[in-house]
């Protein structure tokens, strides 16, 4: 029995799943989880195609997903398939399909699987808002069972799988019409394929429900399985990916949030990390994710949630509401979450070491500089700071040091848990807890009655259990049903040797449980001190100077990957494929140049006009290939400026940004 969406929320497991079969790789049904990517290069450049599929392959891709937009580039899979095959790989071929069924059925007859986009396989986007009567929505789904019918046909005779791929940036206009722009809506965009699918008998399915924003993404998944639980009694794997996650570090932690979630909760079969760079370097952050799972069945045992059969969670897992705090300071309530760094380890605190979490001191002027990604508090353990500290800036130390302190507006107490349990005295002001969500649950019970009757205590939680966000959760979980509304920072620790590793680890442990709405604030620490030490899976894409700037970086941006503290400039990009029309990753980078101070603007860089605006979701300006050397931008989705040679586009946004009222110099910001 499913608790919610998952097989359980204390107990690493994966959920049951239908077994499918793509060429000689099983997947679903308790098999690994399988690595997969997509090519970029022009699927009618045969030679391109085979050397970056093989790229992939070699650095460890179970599927390659090939773009077919027409009839012509299904046919060429023929060729490209015969050459992998000749230069002995037997990876399966994974063919993507957008508006064209004759596509489709050409390519079912050749590739391993295929991708259809139930938002526009037969639909046309209009982004026309039509009412429905129920009728007209029944001839509708008749419509869809007449045209897909076919493709289903050919895929059980030549033993062809079929992934059934929502996005929800593109949605048809019926299901907007009549669903909204909803995670429901994207379920039952997929539903209605599936009803079909199964009618025919036909079961070789695979669904994914993919969005920019992990938070939609992320309730989408859990919806599916719910619905499919309900109406099927069964699940069909499940292929889980972040579209549009962009590039560098905040793709890496986007796609960590979005995927790893559910993966912590035992949902995913296959992912594929979408990531504005060449696909091969997507293997490796696959990689990483999916081994975090590796013994994971083993970790300490997590008290249950209820004692009897059925749960009954005090929050909604499928849709976002922030858990209820009260304030402390400004922590909690309306606040948006803290960011706190962690100094316990340096032996002295200069000026100079601040910036890298936000503060620039001008010894000139005595003043200091505070940037958007500035951190609210420093954790400095046993020491006090010797110079006047930026005004936003507060400080959390050992008890004894604070007793010491003669500003106790600016610095504040943390206990570890079993001090707070025998101390005598506690200040009746703001002072912290750092509680082990893996200690023992009697002595985590006395805790929680103590605290009780603290309102000033913020709790910072983290667990050493290995199975972390259910751990952590867990403990959220018992201060939500006792009513024990103090604010709660979300700690997260790790050891690993990769900037990668580091990235997906912290972002996995902490983002998830604030897309279920926990968490006043975060904490990341690391055991690494030099940036030297840590060393990328993949290329090199950070320019962080040290290991502070890293974790606010990385705190950040979590943040803002979950929409719970915006900071910087959002960009959703596409991963690019055979469509793109020009350089993605180079024009990216320039856009993010001129952009990167617009806190709070959502800027969409697209590769084609075919799918691009549709999968823009929710971007405040697009900017779209729209031909060879030609960008059409858009505001919303509406189209303002069509055509624009690609050498002046950038500036042509940058004048869009202004008439909108969204740009501001870069020396103001
Ligand atoms: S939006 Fe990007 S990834 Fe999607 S089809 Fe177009 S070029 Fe390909």
């Amino acid at each position: 029995m499913l608790q919610y969406y998952s097989p359980s929320l204390t107990s690493y497991q994966r959920l049951k799943t239908r077994e499918v079969k793509i060429g000689g790789l099983l997947l679903g049904n308790g098999h690994p989880i399988r690595i997969q990517t997509m090519t970029t290069t022009d699927t009618m450049d045969t030679d391109a195609t085979v050397a970056q599929s093989i790229r992939c392959i070699e650095a460890g891709a179970e599927l390659v997903r090939i773009t077919a937009p027409s009839k012509k580039e299904a046919e060429n899979l023929q060729a490209i398939k015969d050459k992998i095959r000749a230069a002995g790989y037997n990876t399966p071929l994974v063919a993507d399909i957008h508006f064209t069924p004759n596509a489709a059925e050409i390519a079912a007859r050749i590739v391993e699987k295929v991708r259809v986009n139930p938002g526009n396989y037969i639909d046309k986007k209009k982004f026309d808002t039509i009412e429905y009567t129920d009728a007209e929505y029944a001839a509708e789904i008749d419509r869809i069972r007449e045209r897909f019918t076919p493709l289903v046909k050919i895929c059980k005779e030549y033993g062809t799988a079929m992934r059934i791929g929502t996005n929800h940036g593109s949605l048809s206009d019926r299901i907007m019409s009549r669903y909204g722009d909803s995670a429901i809506g994207m379920v039952e965009s997929a539903m209605e394929f599936l009803r079909i699918a199964r009618y025919e008998n036909y079961h070789q399915i695979i669904l994914s429900m993919k969005s920019s924003n992990p938070q939609v993404m992320v309730q989408a998944y859990r919806l599916l399985v719910r619905q499919m639980d309900e109406e099927f009694g069964e699940n069909y794997p499940l292929h889980l990916g972040v579209t549009e996650a962009g590039d560098g570090e905040d793709g890496r932690i986007k796609s960590a949030i979005g995927i790893g979630t559910l993966l912590e909760d035992g949902i995913g079969d296959t992912i594929r990390v979408s990531l504005t760079e060449d696909p091969e370097f997507e293997i490796p952050v696959c990689k990483d994710i999916v081994s975090r799972y590796n013994g994971r069945s083993n970790h300490a045992p997590i008290p249950p949630i209820n004692e009897g059969e059925k749960i009954n969670l005090p929050y909604d897992p499928f849709s976002y509401n922030r858990r209820a705090s009260h304030t402390v300071g400004n922590i909690g309530g309306h606040h948006v979450p803290v960011v706190i760094a962690n100094f316990q380890e340096e032996e002295k605190i200069h000026h100079a070491d601040l910036q890298a979490i936000g503060y620039k001191y001008d010894e000139a002027t005595d003043k200091w500089n505070i940037g958007d990604g500035a951190a609210d508090y420093i954790c400095t353990g046993n020491k006090l700071i010797d110079f006047a500290l930026p005004g936003t800036l507060q400080v959390i130390c050992n008890y004894d040091t604070w007793s010491n302190a003669t500003d106790k507006t600016k610095y504040h107490p943390i206990f570890d848990a079993p001090n707070y349990m025998s101390a005598t005295s506690i200040p009746d002001n703001l002072h912290f807890i750092a509680i082990d969500a893996n200690a023992d649950w009697n002595f985590i019970t006395g805790l929680l009655d103590k605290i009780r009757s603290a309102p000033n205590a913020v709790l910072c939680i983290g667990s050493t259990n290995a199975h972390h966000m259910a751990s952590v959760r867990r403990l959220l979980i018992a201060l939500m049903q006792q009513k024990i509304n103090n604010p709660v920072i979300l700690c997260a620790q790790n050891s690993n040797k990769t900037i990668d590793e580091q990235l997906i680890d912290l972002a996995t442990n902490t983002g998830g449980l604030l897309l279920d709405g926990f968490g006043d604030g975060i904490w990341l620490w690391n055991n690494t001190h030099e940036m030297q030490n840590l060393k990328t899976t993949g290329r090199t894409y950070l320019e962080v100077k040290n290991n502070h700037q890293f974790l606010n970086n990385t705190a950040f941006s979590i943040l803002q990957a979950s929409r719970t503290r915006i900071s910087k400039t959002e960009y959703i990009s596409c991963p690019s494929c055979g469509r793109t029309l020009f350089d993605l990753q180079e024009t990216t980078a320039k856009i993010r140049n001129a952009t990167n101070h617009l806190k709070g603007v959502k800027i969409a860089i697209m590769g084609c006009i075919v799918n691009g605006p549709g999968e823009m979701a929710d971007a405040d300006f697009g900017y779209v290939g729209s031909g060879p050397g030609k960008i059409t931008l858009y505001r919303g989705k509406e189209v303002v400026k069509r055509n624009v040679p690609s050498e002046i586009a950038v500036d042509e946004l940058i004048g869009l940004l202004k008439e909108n009222e969204a740009w501001i110099e870069p020396a103001e910001a």
